[in-house]
Formats: C-alpha cells, sequence, structure tokens
C-alpha cells in the first residue's frame, strides 16, 4: 500500500514534535514529505535525517547555509523563508498538512494548502479565528476536508461520527489552566514562570499563555463555531480541571456524546493524521479507579475576561475576531518578553477591540491587513520594537 504523504508545518515545535513521534510508531504507513521549522535549524536537521524527509524549510533564512550543508549529503531539498512553505505544501506526494506553527503566521500557508486540495489535520486555531468564515468558504470550495486536532475539537469530531442528526449544544471543555483557583491578588502577581506551568497538558509557550488567561477557551469557541457551522450561543465552556473529557456534543433528544482519554496530546494528533483509521497507540490508558471523580465548574468571567471578550467578537463577526487574535498574540509576545503583566493582558486586547477599525465583510487581503495593523501598532504600544 503507498504510504501517506504528510507535511509538518511547525515541526520543531509542542505539536510537531509529537507528530513525528506519532509517525516513529507507523512508519509502515507515512512518508515524511516536508518539515518547516521557524528557526530551530537544530532540531529541523535531526529530524529530517532520521525521518527521510523529501523536503525541508527553515523560515529564518539566516540558517538556510547551516541546514543546506547538514542536509547535503542526504538527499533531502533545503529551502528557506516562509513564503517558500506555500508553494511545498503543494507538492503531489503531499497527501495531509499538519498545520502546527504557531498563530496568525499559519494562515498563509493553510490557504496554499487548502487550493491545492490537501488534507488539513488543522492545528493551528489562529488561522479560523482570524479568518474563519473565509477559510470554511474556500473548503467546501474546494472540496477540502479539514480533520481537527486541537483536543477539543478532536473530541468534537469524533463525537459526531456517524451522526447527521442536528447538534444542540457543544459543550467545550477547559482545563482552567494553572490560575483557575486563584485570587486576583495572586493572578496580578503571577510572574512567567507561574503563567508556563501548566497543570495538565505539556505544549507550546503562546497556548500556555493563552490557557492562562483563558484566552485560548475563547479562541477554540471560534475554532468549534466555524469547524462545526454552530452557532456561538450553542457553545457553552465547562471547566473540567481533570481534562479527561476533551468536550462533548448534546442532541436534540437530551443524549449527550464525549471522547475521554488521558490527557496526551498524541491522540488528537493521530487521529488527525490517520482518520479514519484508529492505528494502536503507546499513550497512557485511562484508569478510572485511580482518576476517582471528575469535577465540572463555570468559568468566572470576572478574574478571566477573555472569555467574555471572544463571545463579543465573534457576535460582531467581520474583522472583529482578527483584531481580537491579533491583540492578544501582541500582547503575549510582550508578556513573554517581560514588557507587561499577566493580567494585562485582556486590558490590552479590549482597547485594541476598542481602536481597530471594524470591517463587515473582510476578504482574505483585508483580514491580512488587519491583523498586520492592529499586532503593530499594539506591539509598539507596549514599547516591542524588534517585531
Ligand atoms: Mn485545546
Amino acid at each position: 500500500m503507498r504510504k501517506k504523504g504528510i507535511a509538518i508545518l511547525g515541526s520543531t515545535g509542542s505539536i510537531g514534535t509529537q507528530a513525528l513521534d506519532v509517525i516513529a510508531q507507523h512508519r509502515e504507513k507515512y512518508s515524511v514529505e516536508l518539515l518547516t521549522a521557524n528557526r530551530n535549524s537544530e532540531l529541523l536537521i535531526k529530524q529530517a535525517i532520521e525521518f527521510d524527509a523529501n523536503t525541508v524549510i527553515i523560515c529564518d533564512k539566516s540558517k538556510y547555509k547551516e541546514v543546506n550543508d547538514a542536509l547535503s549529503p542526504h538527499d533531502i531539498k533545503v529551502f528557506a523563508g516562509i513564503e517558500s512553505v506555500q508553494e511545498a505544501v503543494c507538492a503531489e506526494s503531499i497527501d495531509t498538512v499538519l498545520t502546527a506553527m504557531v498563530g496568525f503566521s499559519g494562515l498563509r500557508p493553510t490557504v496554499a494548502a487548502i487550493k491545492a486540495g490537501k488534507t488539513i489535520a488543522l492545528a493551528n486555531k489562529e488561522t479560523l479565528v482570524a479568518a474563519g468564515e473565509i477559510i470554511s468558504r474556500m473548503c467546501i470550495e474546494h472540496r477540502t476536508p479539514v480533520i481537527p486536532v486541537d483536543s477539543e475539537h478532536s473530541a468534537i469530531f469524533q463525537s459526531l461520527q456517524g451522526e447527521y442528526n442536528p447538534i444542540e449544544k457543544i459543550l467545550l471543555t477547559a482545563s482552567g489552566g494553572p490560575f483557575l483557583h486563584s485570587s486576583e491578588e495572586e493572578i496580578r502577581q503571577a510572574g512567567i514562570e507561574d503563567v508556563l506551568k501548566h497543570p495538565r497538558w505539556k505544549m507550546g509557550a503562546k497556548v500556555t499563555v493563552d490557557s492562562a488567561s483563558m484566552m485560548n477557551k475563547g479562541l477554540e469557541m471560534i475554532e468549534a463555531r466555524w469547524l462545526f457551522n454552530t452557532d456561538p450561543s450553542k457553545i457553552e465552556i465547562i471547566v473540567h480541571p481533570q481534562s479527561v473529557i476533551h468536550s462533548m456534543v448534546q442532541f436534540e433528544d437530551g443524549s449527550i456524546i464525549a471522547q475521554m482519554s488521558h490527557p496526551d496530546m498524541r491522540i488528537p494528533i493521530q487521529y488527525g493524521i490517520a482518520y479514519p483509521e484508529r492505528p494502536a497507540l503507546n499513550t497512557k490508558r485511562l484508569d478510572f479507579n485511580e482518576l476517582g471523580k471528575m469535577t465540572f465548574e463555570k468559568p468566572d468571567t470576572g478574574r478571566f475576561p477573555a472569555i467574555e471578550i471572544a463571545y463579543g467578537c465573534i457576535r460582531k463577526g467581520g474583522n472583529m475576531p482578527c483584531i481580537m487574535n491579533a491583540a492578544n498574540e501582541a500582547a503575549v509576545a510582550a508578556f513573554l518578553n517581560g514588557k507587561i503583566k499577566f493580567h494585562a493582558i485582556p486590558e490590552i486586547i479590549s482597547s485594541a477591540i476598542g481602536k481597530a477599525h471594524f470591517l463587515e465583510h473582510p476578504d482574505l487581503e483585508d483580514i491580512f491587513g488587519t491583523h498586520e495593523e492592529v499586532y503593530r501598532k499594539t506591539a509598539s504600544c507596549l514599547g516591542m520594537h524588534n517585531i
């Protein structure tokens, strides 16, 4: 049988490395066609050799020579620059593109992959937050299947297999992050190390900060709105600190279907790549006796205003979610660079929303323009110069 050709955009990040761990368990099923990395040349080189990649792209052009020299004895094609990604994802040998780059930068390559008719294993939620309506339309037009990799959305997708009945409600679960039961004062005092200490999931820095502010759940609500064509009023966020139920779907007869597992991103990553198959995977199995109990609570929108901001933006529509996402990306970068306090993030987003130019029916170029402008203005406001 022909192997499925996989492209991993963002192969050196948390999702990318775990995806390669999944592929290493099923080398007979998959061939690694394309790996891209932002600047981690050392790991990219190692991955390319280990998985005998067809092509690699290092986005940071200053590292091209290093990567090319290291890979020249291996018959692996090497390119540099993010522009090369758009062309490379269209290669004939690629079946599935795993979009695992961080933030808005994933949008252009995702658009290229959709137009090339590749199956998208979507791990870049910001793409759907910023341009959900446009991307959804584009996927229908090009008949592109999108398989969610975000654990909650994978759970919803899995809960919908074989269903054609209407969704009454999506129950989007949230771990609540490291500050779930912290006081406002503790959140105010939180330093970078407190924010990056996520209790359940091992993830990249951007999504870990988003989890702590609960903006991640706001982004995921918008992601779910587009993936499952569901009105935001039918998406309810439920805090479930054990992260065992990864999300649920409620139907009109009152039945609720959930997907559960020990929290391990390799499960939704593999489902995204292997769908509709479920190959064996050596993850820890859920032990209900050890778990003992599962708890649920309502998110506190007072301490975590990001959730309400996200509902407000998606209700308003147009380029509003893009504005919110751009301001959040700039604020998170500023926080990780020590320029602002953690609790300032939602205030910065609200202020950017108040100032930005609203477009009711943006096209793709408007979305790029909005992101660029809001990111630049927010970042320069926060004293970030080298962007
Ligand atoms: Mn998630």
